[in-house]
């Protein structure tokens, strides 16, 4: 399966970027982990957007669903142009409101999932664990034929996350934070905790994600570096992995 960085930016896009994106593929199957703001206009650098067959999203928090709105009025005219016969899925959670905007009857269509149960999506099979942030959240990982990304959406660190990602090939991990800020603002991680988290969960390969508006992203990389041994990259608009 591939995974490709649409865009990584946490909180707000920075200068013609995107916040969460991430465009996961396999067998001709297209699905992407949260649709934040400017995500629809990027993905069209990767696909064409009717060839998208789902969403899923880790929370409602608007760098994680502002595109939402619009990638349903794409649906909709798409449909009406006959260019689209696909249907369009998202997949979240049932514990805020906002899930009941995501269903438009006769072109996108809502699944609900809860922690614990696997749910197949295309050709992944997807689980998902819920997390500490300032609104209900989830942590999702994606296996494949026996290869898994993990994906930690928000979150704070808590010991039952290693668990969750054991052994993923790649975690697509946040580092909202710089090390020094720890416990500064709750619901997000420090690059050394996604370090830590990594090692915890003998991760294959660290990306670092959800990136901070302030600093040097490249001290996120020595901070995570210091505690996993393992190769350790930050996402970037358009970067790409195989596995
Ligand atoms: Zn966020
Ligand atoms: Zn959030």
């Amino acid at each position: 399966m591939k995974l490709t960085v649409v865009g990584f930016w946490g909180a707000y896009p920075g200068k013609t970027g995107a916040t969460s994106g991430y465009l996961v593929q396999s067998d001709n199957y297209n699905t992407l982990l949260d649709c934040g703001s400017a995500v629809l206009s990027k993905l069209h650098g990767y696909i064409d957007i009717n060839e998208l067959e789902s969403v899923v999203l880790s929370h409602y928090h608007p760098d994680h669903t502002a595109d939402v709105g619009v990638l349903q009025h794409a649906v909709i005219v798409q449909k009406a142009l006959k260019n689209r016969a696909k249907p369009l899925t998202f997949y979240g959670h049932t514990e805020d409101p906002a899930f009941k905007t995501l269903a438009l009857p006769n072109y996108t269509s809502f699944t609900e999932y809860k922690e614990g149960e696997k749910y197949p999506v295309g050709p992944f099979t997807f689980t998902f664990i819920k997390t500490p942030h300032p609104v209900t959240a989830f942590s999702m990982r994606i296996d494949y034929h026996g290869k898994s990304i993990g994906y930690t959406g928000d979150t704070q660190w808590n010991d039952y996350l290693p668990a969750f990602f054991r052994n993923v090939d790649i975690l697509l991990c946040e580092a909202s934070l710089f090390s020094k800020f720890k416990g500064a603002v709750p619901g997000h991680l420090t690059a050394s905790e996604a370090g830590k988290l990594a090692a915890k969960a003998s991760a294959e390969r660290l990306i670092l994600t959800h990136l901070p508006h302030y600093g040097n992203h490249e001290d996120l990389l020595t901070e995570a570096s210091a505690v996993y041994s393992g190769p350790v990259e930050l996402a970037s608009e358009g970067k790409s992995w195989e596995i």
